[in-house]
């Protein structure tokens, strides 16, 4: 029989981003045994790569802001269909979350005055998003590993062991969640270099795997992003949330195409670059939707008074929030009137001396001068829209991160979770989101060990069948190429299920995606066990299938247009349809089942929080006049 490595825990999280960490450092302090899994190595997430910063209403810069604030911008950001528990606790605790990172020894941008400093960015009112340059995401995850490599030291010197309590398992893949009943007893999966496989025996699992991204073909994700979290839980017996929901951020790179899709950073336009079609013109005033129109500057005069007088003038078009941005791109290079390598064109050059620019976006004049030999501060850079966040994702229990459905002892937490941003993501809502939730996941998943009275145990034939799956691809006979698949899947992902849909396409994708699955089921891979990526892909796909079933069926049923979901055939958006969430689930037939759900209805006392008039353009005049005023 095969070879399988044990191990036992309290808590297993899946996942070495900022959700991952700050669960796992939770979890280790509640007195949990907690084993950390990447899939990559240890310290290379999204996380890292994240430049803009974390958003949270500390006031430093201006001090109207405050969580109230906060939460009306992510509210609006998400185009009301946000779970408002989520952003009401996301706006409240960030701040606090933030300073905790400093008590690891984090050292983010100051003030003047000494204060943590914040900087500007699509959607956000005020200037919100603590940061160090624009290497916010790796200060982030570096702190968050000190923090366990201090907690090690202290199990070290009480146990002799520094992995007695929490432990990293790198380069570690899991493919399987293994169940006892509708109880979490492990989870299965293999060291990606020795291809031997190792099983987690704990009654707790906190999901942090991050996004789906690897489904797109022009995407700012990395090789991992294949949806492993969304797919595990959805077999667990979970549901996933509003799948139709992709952030396509207006500003990857479009040239040269190997790099096609790498991030151009948001804080680009966050510290004055404009973006300008093939005719020199700043066409974003052309394209600022009238829910927004109150904040947007009418002018470039006005615009650029802005950046150095915010309470006195109203902000720049090139920083509404991102959906917007992303379809004017598309719009203007349809129009005939983009750059040559068929985006348009980002300027920071004109617009900021060159020492400036070298200070404030480091990484980003790396990038351009190392990937497409442009200097940024000479030349425009040339941008579209790339496939970059999900905001579906795993329906939690907003206060403690578990995971709805059947399962019970599942948590989720940071990208793979969904509600907390509704329709669309703003910028830096992201890294406080995995801070804040990701500390909840980690606490609640200790509690839930705590109040078992029996633990669960995988059962033999579970781990047989999970044994069986994964090797299914390496002892099959003239099976498929992985790599033929995931590009199959990747050009009706990006062709049919884009930016703008269309009803026609979708059933389409949906058919395809059909077809598809015979093929993936027979997807084969050469060579042995030991570091193979074609296996380890041929083993990725069928999540990846199953995450892009759910969105291609999802984005099909919403018959409107919000945030990260444009339907050219639905051009509006329905305030009948911002009562739905369209929740997805595995029937015992492997097949997806997509309902819909009502969103949940938002306290009065945060109703009041905004203007009637603002609130008449998202929810129904029946919702409105349920609303009590205070
Ligand atoms: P991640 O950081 O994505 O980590 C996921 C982890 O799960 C990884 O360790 C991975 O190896 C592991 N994993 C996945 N599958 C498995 C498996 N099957 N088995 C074991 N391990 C697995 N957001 C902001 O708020 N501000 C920004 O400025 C910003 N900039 C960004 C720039 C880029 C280029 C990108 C790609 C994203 C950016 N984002 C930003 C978004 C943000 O970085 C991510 O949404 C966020 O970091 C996700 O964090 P996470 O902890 O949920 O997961």
């Amino acid at each position: 029989s095969t070879k399988i490595e044990r191990h036992l825990y309290d808590v297993v999280v899946i996942g070495a981003g900022g959700a991952g960490l700050r669960a796992a450092i939770e979890a280790r302090m509640a007195g949990k045994r907690t084993a950390i899994i990447s899939k990559s190595l240890f310290g290379k997430a999204h996380t890292v790569m994240a430049e803009g910063g974390a958003a949270a209403a500390m006031g430093n810069v201006n001090s109207n802001d405050n969580w109230m604030v906060h939460f009306r911008d992510t509210m609006r950001g998400g185009k009301f269909l946000n779970n408002f528990r989520m952003a009401e606790l996301h706006a409240k605790e960030a701040p606090e979350r933030i300073w905790e990172l400093e008590t690891y020894g984090a050292l983010f941008d100051r003030t003047k005055d000494g204060k943590i400093s914040q900087r500007n960015f699509g959607g956000h009112e005020y200037p919100r998003l603590a940061h160090v340059g624009d290497r916010t995401g790796l200060e982030l995850i570096r702190t968050l590993q000190q923090k366990i490599v201090s907690l090690q030291q202290e199990d070290f010197a009480e146990t002799g062991s520094y992995d007695s309590r929490i432990r990293v398992f790198q380069e570690t893949t899991i493919t399987e969640l293994l169940l006892d009943g509708d109880r979490v007893a492990g989870a299965f999966g293999y060291y990606r270099e020795s291809g031997e496989f190792v099983l987690f025996e704990a009654p707790a699992v906190v999901l942090a795997t991050g996004g789906v991204g690897r489904s797109y073909k022009v995407t700012s994700n990395s090789w991992e992003y294949t949806g492993d979290g969304h797919a595990l839980a959805l077999r667990a017996g979970a549901t996933l949330i509003n799948m139709e929901f992709l952030q396509f951020h207006p500003t990857g790179m479009v040239w040269p195409p190997s790099v096609k899709g790498i991030l151009v950073t948001e804080s680009v336009r966050g510290d004055g670059g404009v973006l300008r079609n093939s005719e020199g013109k700043r066409f974003m005033f052309d394209y600022v939707p009238d829910v927004f129109r109150k904040q947007y500057a009418e002018t470039e005069e006005e615009a650029d008074r802005w950046y150095t007088d915010a309470d006195n003038n109203r902000r720049p078009p090139e920083l509404l929030p991102r959906d917007e941005v992303a379809r004017a791109i598309n719009s203007e290079v349809k129009a005939g009137r983009g750059s040559p390598a068929g985006g348009v064109f980002l300027d920071i050059a004109s617009r900021m001396p060159a020492e400036q620019i070298i200070r404030r976006l480091p990484s980003m004049h790396h990038q351009f001068k190392e990937l497409a030999d442009v200097d940024i501060t000479k030349e425009p850079m040339e941008v579209g829209p790339t496939c970059h966040y999900v905001m579906g994702g795993v329906e939690v229990e907003p206060d403690t991160a578990a995971a709805l459905g059947t399962v019970q002892g599942l948590f989720a937490a940071g990208e793979v979770s969904g509600g907390m941003h509704g329709s669309n993501r703003l910028g830096g809502n992201s890294l406080s989101d995995l801070l804040v939730f990701g500390k909840r996941a980690g606490e609640h998943a200790a509690a839930y060990v705590d109040a078992l009275r029996v633990r669960p145990k995988p059962s033999k034939v579970d781990v047989a069948s999970a044994v069986e799956v994964a090797l299914a691809p390496l002892v099959r006979e003239g099976g498929e190429n992985p790599y033929t698949l995931q590009n199959d899947l990747q050009a009706v992902m990006g062709d049919l299920v884009g930016i703008i849909r269309r009803e026609g396409e979708l059933s389409d994708a949906l058919k395809r995606l059909q077809e598809l699955r015979v093929r993936v089921a027979n997807v084969g891979a050469a060579g042995g066990r030991r570091y193979n990526p074609g296996w380890h892909l041929a083993i990725d796909l069928r999540n990846m299938l199953v995450v892009s079933e759910c969105t291609a069926k999802a984005a099909l049923e919403r018959e409107e247009s919000r945030g990260g979901h444009t339907r050219e055939d639905f051009p509006k958006m329905s305030p009948e349809w911002r009562r739905v969430n369209l929740v997805c689930s595995l029937e015992e037939s492997g097949e997806v089942l997509l309902e819909r759900k009502p969103v949940p209805r938002m306290r009065d006392e945060l109703f009041n929080l905004f203007d009637r008039s603002e609130l008449a353009k998202y929810v129904t005049e029946e919702e409105l006049a349920e609303v009590e005023a205070e």
